[in-house]
């Protein structure tokens, strides 16, 4: 994590508080040049041939593979997280970029429609191409640091864009650790300018001359910035907060579905955008409640630098924030079973918590909490599952737990969620290939995978007809025309 002067960004593990380097504030007023001369790069790398785009990026990922250690290294200490989790992110962001060298000329490649139905119109085929978009403006979140911003740089790369991103403020050291591999690769810094910054800076970029924002983060901040960018027309990803909710069916195997519950609630002390939240149990929870609430209490809380199984939160303010929301949650009926407090300093760690509740009273004000927490709450029925794990503005992913797979399949159906998994949450996100995104208030857009790549394109359709040739439509209409259309309606529909 870091801490902000006006012109630095102080870097500290959020374990032990100890500085880790200090970082300079790029000045909002420098950002319109940054950008003009990512404009005027953009323009040179959209004529390059698609094999030389894929050769920087493979030069990019060998230098990210040879540095994995202390990549991972980095990320435990500004992040907090264990190395083994740390590791992990190094791996999925490796296999990411793997994919768009791989597959990413595929996904922008010309794609034919022929006329089928529309030649008795006289009308052609077409051609659909994909063409760079232009500027990219990102903006970047700290609890995948490594895994939410390089691989959407490569998939903008790849699709012929200049980036301008700005690493959070947060992740300020791995920012310039992302950076550093940038330039060593050989990507001009024109091309991918790494910005450094909080909000500020954010904003001085959101506001600058881009052609398409990427935002990651809390819902409030990408409202405003999503605000900013519609009214001047410019179009936007948005990967926004989550809520995630699990339906736990009656057949589902007690232990084994209690161990990855816990998992997929606490990996990265729960500050992971995907992880479970909300279990909703058809059924009696009482048993669910307790093995909950005793896995968690067995996990090895403390600093990552040792074996344990979670950090500590980001920042003491993102723990005061996520303690203040527990304890609104208890006021508003909910019951601590494990956790719920803050743990002695050094460094800001919480107690894993499971919490429990008879309604949905107190669901209001943990919505979007981020930290170590499962909400459990049993529920008479899977309709009743459904209906709470639908409520709210959240649509980030969501899980199905149970034996029988049809079943759970049928759920999973109705489920209103970007990302639904089935026996499993959080690490479906691995997948190279899998787009992520959410819906409803959770966000719009995808990384990852085709839809990922084409989000950094947009689409044009090229039609052709020779110079010569006949044109059903010409001035002045002749008196046919009518009869003739009339006669298509009247035979084709
Ligand atoms: P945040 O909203 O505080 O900050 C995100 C980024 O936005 C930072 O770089 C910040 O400097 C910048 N920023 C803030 N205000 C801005 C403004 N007005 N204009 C431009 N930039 C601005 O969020 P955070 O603390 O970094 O991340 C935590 C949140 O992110 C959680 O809610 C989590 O669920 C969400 N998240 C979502 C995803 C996803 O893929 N959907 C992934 C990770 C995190």
């Amino acid at each position: 994590m870091s801490t902000a002067t006006e012109d630095a960004l102080i870097v500290r593990n959020p374990a032990t508080g100890q500085v880790i380097e200090s970082i300079p504030v790029t000045p909002p007023e420098e950002l319109p040049s940054i950008l003009a001369r990512a404009r005027e790069a953009q323009a040179a790398w959209a004529g390059r041939p698609w094999r030389e785009r894929r050769d920087l990026l493979r030069r990019w990922r060998s230098i990210l593979s040879r540095d994995a250690e202390p990549l991972a290294d980095a990320i435990r200490d500004e992040a907090g997280k264990p190395r083994v989790e740390a590791l992990g992110e190094v791996l999925t962001t490796l296999e990411a970029i793997r994919w768009t060298i791989r597959h990413g000329a595929r996904a922008l490649g010309d794609q034919w429609i022929g006329p089928g139905h529309q030649r008795w119109l006289m009308v052609k085929g077409a051609t659909l191409r994909w063409r760079p978009v232009g500027v990219v403006g990102m903006i970047g979140t700290w609890n995948y640091p490594l895994y939410l911003n390089a691989p959407p740089i490569a998939q903008a790369l790849a699709a012929g864009n200049a980036v301008v991103w700005k690493p959070s403020e947060l992740a300020a050291g791995l920012g310039e650790r992302i950076r550093l591999s940038l330039e060593e690769a050989g990507i001009p810094p024109e091309l991918v300018a790494t910005v450094q910054g909080g909000p500020e800076v954010g904003k001085a970029l959101i506001g600058g001359s881009i052609d398409k924002g990427m935002f990651t983060g809390g819902i409030e901040n990408g409202r405003r910035v999503l605000t900013d960018l519609a009214s001047r027309g410019i179009p936007a990803l948005a990967e926004l907060s989550g809520f995630d909710p699990a339906i736990v069916l009656p057949d589902a195997p007690l232990e084994s579905t209690l161990k990855a519950l816990t998992w997929s609630g606490f990996v990265g002390a729960g500050q992971t955008c995907i992880s479970l939240k909300r279990i909703y149990v058809v059924g009696d929870p009482a048993p669910w409640v307790e093995g909950l609430a005793e896995q968690a209490r067995g996990l090895r809380i403390g600093d990552p630098s040792g074996d344990v199984d979670l950090g500590p939160l980001i920042s003491a303010s993102a723990r005061d924030r996520f303690h203040a929301m527990i304890r609104a949650g208890v006021e508003a009926g909910a019951r601590v079973v494990a956790g719920g407090e803050p743990l002695d300093g050094p460094g800001w760690f919480y107690r894993p918590t499971v919490l429990t509740a008879d309604t949905a009273a107190c669901e209001s004000k943990l919505a979007g909490v981020f930290g170590p927490m499962l909400l459990v709450r049993g529920v008479p029925d899977v309709d009743s599952a459904l209906s709470a794990a639908n409520a709210g503005i959240y649509g980030l992913a969501a899980s199905v737990w149970g034996r029988d797979l049809r079943q759970a399949r049928r759920v999973a159906d109705c489920l209103q969620a970007g990302m639904v998994s089935i026996n499993d949450a959080v690490s479906p996100s691995a997948h190279a290939g899998a787009p992520f995104g959410g819906v409803k208030g959770s966000g719009y857009g995808r990384t990852k995978g085709v839809l990922g790549i084409r989000e950094f394109a947009v689409a044009q359709t090229i039609q052709e007809r020779s110079i010569a040739g006949f044109r059903p439509a010409t001035f002045p209409y002749a008196p046919l025309m009518s009869r003739a259309i009339a006669a298509a309606i009247r035979w084709f529909h």
